[in-house]
C-alpha cells in the first residue's frame, strides 16, 4: 500500500492552537472533509484487481499516453468520504424546508417501496414491448390520472423536469401556429413575477418575451393584457396559483382574451399542490400546462432524485404532442413511437427524450396518487393553503407581507423587507435561519417584491413543527428590524460561514488543480 502524496493534513491553518479550534478541523461530530482530489491517490484502489492480460491494443494510436491520476480511496474511506459530506446537507428529511415555489413535500416511504419491486426497478427502456406491459400500464394509468385531475385532453409523459415541461408545451404551441399558417407569430406574453424559466424557455423556442404587467393586489393585470394583444402574439405564459402565492382569479377571462386574439395559453403548473382536486385547468381555458412530479407528487426532488414533468393538453394543442405515448387498444397497451401519415400523431413536433420519461418517478407519482385517492389529493390542497395561512398570520406583525391584504393567500405567503434598517436585507434573514437548523426560504423571488422571502410550508408539516419554524423565523425577523450587528455575520454554527456567493457565481472554480503540481509549473 502506499501513501498517499499529499497525505493527511489539517485543514484549519492555526489548527489546535485557539480554544474554538481544533486540531483535526472537526467540531464535535461536524466532521470537516476535503476534496476526494486531496485526500486520495491514483495508487489507492477499493478492490483488487488481477494483472491486466497483455495482448496488442486495438485502439490504434488512441490509447492513454499517460495516467489520468484519478483519485483512489479503500472502499470505508470511500463510504466516510461521501457520508460526510452528505452530513453537511440539508433534507426534508432532517427538517422543514420553507423554499417557495418548490413545493419541498415529505417524500412518503410507499412510494420508494413500490419503484423498488424488481419489475419496475429493473426495466430497462430497450426491453422488448411485451417483457413489459406492466410498466406501460403503470405509464398509462398515471396518464389517466394526471388528465383527469387536470381536465385536459391528452398528456405527454417524456419530460423530466418543469423546464423542460415547458419547453415541451411551447413546441407543440409552436407546432400548432405553424400549422395554422401563423408561425409569424412571435411574441410570448409572460408576468413579471414568473419564474425565470418561462422567459428563458420561450427565448430558447425562438420567441420574443414581453412583461404583462401586475396589479398592486399581485394578479395580472386583464386591461393591460388585452391592450396588448394583436397578430404578432403567439400566447401567454402564466403561473397559477402565481408566484405571489394567489390565485389567478380572472384566469378564464384572461384564456378567452387570448383566444379571441388568435393565441394559445400555457399554465406554468409548478404551483398545481394549491388546488389539486379542487380546480382543473381544463376548465380554465388552458391549453398546455406542465406538472412537476417533484413537487405536487411527492417524488424526490433536488439533488434527491431525478425530475419528471409531464405536460397536459387541450385538444387543440393535443395533434402536435411529442411522441411516445402509451396507448390502451383491444389488445393491451401499446407503445407509440412512431409518426404515421393517416394514424397518430402526423403533427407531433418530434421527440422530448430517447425513451420513455423517468419510470421510476412514474411508479412512485402514481403510488402517491392511489395512496391518496381523490379525497386526499383535495385535502393535500386545503391543508396546504391551511398552512401558509397559518404562516402568513403569525408573521404579519413582525414581517412586511405586500398581498397580506388581498385576501388569504393559496399555498405560500410572501413578505418583504420594508421596515429594516439601513444595511439589513432578506440574505440576513436567511442566514440565520441557518442557525437555527432551518434550510432558509426562497429569496429575492419573485422580483415585483422588494427582498421577497417566499415560504411554503406544503402540507406534510404538523402544527408543532410549523410553530417551531415561526418561532424562529419571528426571532431572526426580529432581530433583522433590530439591526443586530451578530445578523450579518450569519451563519455561525454552519460548516462555512457566509460566502461570496457573487464571486462564486461569475467565476466559478469548476476543476481542481493540483496545488503542488500548479507551483511545480510557475
Ligand atoms: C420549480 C418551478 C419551475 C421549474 O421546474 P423544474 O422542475 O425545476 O425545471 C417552473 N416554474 C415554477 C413556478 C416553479 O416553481
Amino acid at each position: 500500500m502506499t501513501i498517499n502524496q499529499s497525505g493527511w493534513r489539517p485543514t484549519t491553518p492555526q489548527a489546535g492552537t485557539g480554544s474554538d479550534e481544533t486540531f483535526t478541523g472537526n467540531r464535535a461530530l461536524m466532521l470537516e472533509e476535503p476534496l476526494i482530489f486531496e485526500i486520495g491517490g491514483p495508487d489507492t484502489t477499493g478492490v483488487d484487481f488481477a494483472e491486466a492480460p497483455s495482448g496488442k491494443s486495438r485502439l490504434g494510436g488512441l490509447e492513454r499516453a499517460a495516467p489520468i491520476g484519478l483519485p483512489g480511496l479503500s472502499e470505508p474511506e470511500t463510504v466516510r468520504h461521501y457520508t460526510r459530506l452528505s452530513r453537511q446537507n440539508y433534507a426534508i428529511d432532517l427538517g422543514l424546508f420553507p423554499l417557495g415555489s418548490c413545493t419541498m413535500k415529505h417524500n412518503p416511504r410507499l412510494n420508494e417501496r413500490m419503484a423498488r419491486l424488481p419489475g419496475f426497478a429493473d426495466v430497462h427502456p430497450l426491453a422488448p414491448v411485451d417483457t413489459v406491459l406492466g410498466a406501460l400500464e403503470v405509464i398509462h394509468q398515471l396518464a389517466h390520472w394526471l388528465v383527469t385531475l387536470t381536465g385536459m385532453h391528452s398528456v405527454a409523459m417524456s419530460p423530466k423536469a418543469g423546464a423542460h415541461g415547458e419547453l415541451c408545451g411551447i413546441l407543440a404551441i409552436r407546432g400548432a401556429l405553424e400549422a395554422m399558417g401563423q408561425g409569424h407569430r412571435k411574441v410570448l406574453l409572460v408576468p413579471e413575477s414568473a419564474h425565470g424559466t418561462n422567459p428563458a424557455t420561450a427565448a430558447f423556442a425562438g420567441f420574443s418575451v414581453e412583461d404583462i404587467p401586475a396589479t398592486d393586489e399581485g394578479r395580472v393585470n386583464l386591461e393591460a393584457l388585452k391592450m396588448r394583444l394583436g397578430p404578432d402574439v403567439a400566447g401567454v405564459m402564466i403561473t397559477n396559483p402565481n408566484t405571489c402565492g394567489l390565485f389567478e382569479r380572472e384566469m378564464r377571462a384572461i384564456s378567452d382574451a387570448v383566444h379571441a386574439a388568435g393565441g394559445f395559453v400555457y399554465c406554468d403548473g409548478a404551483n398545481f399542490n394549491a388546488i389539486v382536486g379542487r380546480v382543473r385547468p381544463g376548465d380554465l381555458g388552458i391549453d398546455a400546462m406542465h406538472i412537476n412530479l417533484h413537487k405536487t407528487f411527492s417524488t424526490p426532488h433536488g439533488g434527491g432524485g431525478p425530475g419528471s414533468g409531464p405536460v397536459v393538453f387541450s385538444e387543440a394543442l393535443s395533434p402536435f404532442a411529442p411522441l411516445p405515448f402509451v396507448e390502451k387498444t383491444e389488445e393491451g397497451f401499446r407503445l407509440v413511437e412512431e409518426e404515421t401519415a393517416e394514424e397518430h400523431h402526423a403533427d407531433s413536433f418530434g421527440r422530448m427524450v430517447a425513451f420513455h420519461g423517468q419510470m421510476g418517478m412514474f411508479t412512485r407519482a402514481l403510488t402517491y396518487i392511489l395512496s391518496h385517492g381523490a379525497d386526499g389529493l383535495r385535502q393535500v390542497a386545503e391543508d396546504s393553503v391551511l398552512n401558509a395561512n397559518y404562516i402568513l398570520r403569525a408573521m404579519e406583525d413582525v414581517l412586511d407581507a405586500p398581498f397580506g391584504k388581498s385576501g388569504p393567500c393559496m399555498h405560500e405567503a410572501i413578505f418583504s423587507d420594508a421596515g429594516f434598517p439601513e444595511g439589513f436585507s432578506t440574505i440576513d434573514v436567511a442566514k440565520a435561519l441557518i442557525d437555527e437548523g432551518f434550510h432558509p426560504m426562497t429569496m429575492y423571488f419573485p422580483l415585483v417584491v422588494h427582498g421577497a422571502m417566499l415560504v411554503e410550508p406544503t402540507e406534510t408539516e404538523s402544527k408543532a413543527s410549523l410553530d417551531q419554524f415561526i418561532g424562529a423565523f419571528r426571532s431572526v425577523a426580529a432581530r433583522a428590524k433590530n439591526g443586530d450587528p451578530a445578523l450579518k455575520t450569519a451563519p455561525h454554527f454552519a460548516p462555512r460561514r457566509r460566502l461570496d456567493e457573487t464571486l462564486a457565481a461569475r467565476k466559478p472554480v469548476l476543476a481542481w488543480k493540483d496545488p503542488v503540481a500548479a507551483e511545480a509549473a510557475e
